[in-house]
């Protein structure tokens, strides 16, 4: 079976202060134990090598990006082998805010993918489509299309996750129904059975993001296809701990 699995990204908020207590609200958790769900807490970069010596063993540590290549003369950036060295196991790439915001496009995310589990970092791998392209019908070849960049570019699949984040979803308390995201995750999952093999398709985990909340997130758990969650806002309160509870 797949472990479920359960992200948060924390984004561009915290200041030192509060992330001190994030951590302690997380390290008092009562959660099922990492044989049941696996827990990924992901910091802004300069609060990664606090939140990993703070942090409950159990739970583990994402960036919320990397460089696409091997370091050096990239001002601003921060290199996989960086990660590695800090014993950061996780990244999160391709976030639709870095694909708005920032122009990355598949290729580009796809590479960084790459490079990535080169270097032996798991990698949670976002797609979605907008507002825009859901109207038009156009979904799943939307996300269709950022995981066969992906898919072209890589060949083991047992350090992917994919998360999928619808954008109209993201910060807008405006959550998939269940029946929506089932729909997508089913989908991507045969994607990838037809397009990768039916091994990777039974054993990738795929997480739902968007608006998800200590509420919501039960009727989604219960989706036959939905394997966990990659959660924004509500992984920065209390209520982070109920949506890791919905493992089980
Ligand atoms: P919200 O949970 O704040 O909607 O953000 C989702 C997200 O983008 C997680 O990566």
């Amino acid at each position: 079976g797949r472990k479920f699995c359960v992200g948060g990204n924390w984004k561009c908020n915290g200041t030192l202060e509060e992330v001190k207590k994030i951590i302690s609200i997380l390290n008092a958790g009562d959660v099922p134990s990492s044989d049941v769900v696996e827990v990924v807490v992901s910091p802004p970069f300069v609060f990664l090598p606090l939140v990993k010596s703070e942090l409950r063993p159990d739970f583990h540590v994402a960036a919320q990006n990397c460089w696409v290549k091997k370091g050096g003369a990239f001002t601003g950036e921060i290199s996989a082998e960086m990660l590695v060295n800090l014993g950061i196991p996780w990244v999160i790439i391709g976030h639709s805010e870095r694909r708005a915001l920032l122009g990355e496009t598949n290729e580009f995310v796809a590479e960084k993918v790459a490079y990535a589990l080169s270097k032996g970092l798991k990698v949670i791998a976002c797609v979605g489509e907008t507002l825009e392209q859901r109207e038009a019908g156009s979904t799943m070849d939307v996300v269709a299309a950022q995981t066969k960049a992906i898919a072209d570019k890589i060949s083991d699949w047992s350090n992917v996750v994919i998360a999928y984040e619808p954008v109209w979803a993201i910060g807008t308390g405006k959550v998939a129904t269940p029946a929506q995201a089932q729909e997508v995750h089913a989908a991507l999952r045969s994607w990838l059975s037809d397009n990768v093999s039916a091994e990777v398709a039974e054993s990738t985990r795929i997480l739902y993001g968007g608006s998800v909340s200590g509420a919501n997130c039960k009727v989604l758990a219960a989706q036959p296809d939905v394997d966990g969650f990659l959660v924004g806002g509500a992984s920065l309160k209390p209520e982070f701990i109920d949506i890791i509870k919905a493992a089980t």
